[in-house]
């Protein structure tokens, strides 16, 4: 049976897990938060070392570049303990440079690394029909496959290190910019006084649909299981959404490739943060939006 080290059991790592120990594998989890790895209700490490001695796979769910670099190649990190050929798969949303870092850093030691990204937040996380998709060697791909399928009805094999993280990059601009055209729709609507639920008819069967509108809807009251519906509790934290696109804006730099709305969807969802709504789900910039006194000059 493989075995599986698991660090990082929070909102998406935790149910990813249990989705292993439901198909058969052995898992082991890790987190810096001891209460996370007691909720987890699996063997437990003490630290990321004592995760990875004797295990086959590692897997990795943190939240951002510099969590990912130290529990690989910090002190005490992945690297340093877990046996050589050991196959490590970080399935956070990082910097694609960071994850071919890791990966180098990696391979000088004898280890195997992909990143494989996911999408579908945690309905389908917990589902176990997440899009996970994938960079590193066909033959890596091909031997984590077993385990990805556990946690994923999708698993896509983008190309090589790094190549995951760009997919999801790509996905979540798209996805952080149309909560942000979604809520300014609804607001302007709702200045109309037409039916928010009317319009949501409208646009699903029009040109303006999307995947946030349908699944996570910011206006309460409208989608089922919408984190609008909940006082916007995650879902998909506004900071982890703000980091995304902020990590699309910096490769577009880089790649000297000129971006608009991805900027001014990132700086909303910072203001919406520096305005304590950073923990909740990203829908709730439809809250912040709201618009000013009618006495405002125009
Ligand atoms: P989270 O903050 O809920 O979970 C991260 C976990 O990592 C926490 O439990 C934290 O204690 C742990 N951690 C941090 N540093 C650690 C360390 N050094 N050693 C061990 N554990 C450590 O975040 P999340 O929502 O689960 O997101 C994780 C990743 O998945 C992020 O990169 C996020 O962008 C991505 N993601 C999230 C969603 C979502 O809907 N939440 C969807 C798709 C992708």
């Amino acid at each position: 049976m493989t075995r599986i080290c698991f660090i990082g059991v929070g909102t998406m790592g935790l149910p990813m897990a249990k989705n292993l120990v439901k198909k058969g594998f052995a898992v082991t989890a890790y987190d810096l938060n001891p209460e996370a790895v007691r909720a987890a209700g699996m063997t437990a490490a003490a630290s990321a070392a004592e995760a990875v001695a004797g295990m086959d796979l590692v897997i990795t769910m943190l939240p951002s570049s510099p969590h990912v670099e130290a529990v690989y190649t910090g002190d005490g990190g992945v690297l340093a303990a877990a046996r050589r050929g050991t196959l490590c798969v970080d399935m956070s949303t990082i910097d694609p440079a960071a994850s071919r870092r890791v990966a180098g850093a990696a391979a000088e030691r004898g280890l195997r690394f992909m990143d494989a990204p996911v999408s579908g937040g945690t309905p389908r996380a917990t589902d176990g029909t997440l899009a996970i998709m994938v960079g590193g060697a066909p033959e890596d791909f091909q031997a984590a496959l077993p385990a990805l399928q556990a946690m994923g009805a999708n698993v896509i094999h983008v190309g090589p290190v790094g190549s995951g993280e760009v997919a999801k990059l790509c996905n979540n601009l798209i996805a952080g910019v149309a909560a942000v055209a979604v809520s300014e729709a609804f607001r302007i609507a709702e200045g109309f006084g037409v039916d928010p639920k009317v319009l949501t008819d409208v646009i699903s069967k029009s040109s303006g649909n999307t995947w946030v509108m349908e699944h996570m809807h910011p206006v309460p009251g409208l989608v089922g299981k919408a984190p609008a519906n909940r006082d916007y509790a995650p879902g998909f934290m506004t900071d982890l959404m703000a980091k995304d696109l902020g990590l699309a804006v910096s490769a577009a730099r880089d790649l000297r490739v000129p971006v608009f709305v991805a900027p001014a969807a990132q700086q909303v969802l910072r203001l919406a943060s520096s305005h304590g709504l950073g923990r909740k789900d990203f829908s709730v910039v439809y809250e912040f939006l709201k618009p000013s006194s009618s006495q405002a000059p125009v």
